[in-house]
């Protein structure tokens, strides 16, 4: 019995592949048993246990699976997130009939700076897997500052940095927020809170505020931060927050 016959609104969807980053970062790839539409920067919404929440798709929508980044927020905090952790390979997730969300590529723009923290990298990861060989993207600037606390929980890392070599317009620089802790003891890059430095960056990337839009994705006290620095600025702005918080 298909779940969409009964309810309308939810199909199964079918974990096909699962990668482990760290104890509480895992990629997901997802089979749904229908054909899914989508817009890159757009979310999902899954289920298990009756427990629903929205996720950013991180593939192309010219892929046939639905590649996720996920976070762990452990119990008792976390409620879906300690299910999807313990899901082997086979098994099967209710996913929402249609994918949602306004938080994606502004053609209109020339230069697009997308600002994310972790699991927040996502749509940027679906908006370059899809827009970048577009012959409209060529005139087009893609800039990627992605945040993490620890230089294993970039995710996209190797993807973006080998996008970053071979196109003259994609720069992809990331930072860690920790950067004196053992676990950074390698990380050569820049170092701080994303919203932090975003603002020195702009300034070195020299781009026109009135040509540009900055993208801010996934924690949303980097998000509000980011948000207050543009305020006064040319800069035009669009967020897509993870929580509340
Ligand atoms: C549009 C949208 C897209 C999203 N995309 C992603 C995504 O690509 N990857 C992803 O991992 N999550 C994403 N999220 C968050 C996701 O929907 C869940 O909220 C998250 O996975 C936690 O689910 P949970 O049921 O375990 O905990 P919840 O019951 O949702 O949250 C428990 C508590 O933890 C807080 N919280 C939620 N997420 C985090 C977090 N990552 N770090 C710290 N505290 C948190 C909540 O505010 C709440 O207080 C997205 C949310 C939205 C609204």
């Amino acid at each position: 019995m298909t779940l969409n016959v009964v309810k309308g609104k939810f199909m199964w969807a079918k974990l096909t592949k699962k990668e482990q980053l760290t104890e509480d970062l895992w990629k997901m790839w997802l089979k749904p048993e229908e054909k899914f539409d989508f817009k890159p920067g757009q979310y999902c919404t899954i289920g298990s246990g009756g427990i629903e929440r929205a996720y950013s798709i991180a593939s192309s929508p010219d892929e046939d699976q639905i590649e996720l980044f996920i976070e762990l927020v452990p119990p008792p905090d976390g409620n879906l997130t300690p299910l999807l952790n313990e899901l082997n390979v086979g098994d099967t997730v209710t996913m929402r009939l249609r994918a949602k969300g306004i938080f994606v590529l502004k053609p209109e723009f020339k230069n697009h700076v997308m600002v994310g923290t972790v699991t927040g990298v996502a749509p940027y990861v679906s908006m370059m897997r899809k827009h970048l060989n577009e012959s409209e993207s060529s005139d087009k600037n893609f800039i990627i500052l992605e945040g993490a606390s620890y230089l294993d929980e970039f995710g996209y890392d190797e993807e973006l940095m080998l996008l970053d070599k071979s196109n003259n317009n994609v720069t992809f620089e990331a930072s860690v927020s920790r950067p004196d802790e053992e676990r950074n003891d390698s990380w050569t890059g820049y170092k701080g809170r994303v919203n932090n430095i975003l603002l020195d960056r702009l300034d070195e990337w020299g781009l026109n505020p009135s040509e540009t839009i900055v993208y801010a994705c996934g924690h949303p006290g980097m998000i509000e931060d980011v948000k207050e620095k543009l305020e006064n600025s040319d800069y035009t702005f669009l967020e897509e927050r993870f929580w509340k918080d």
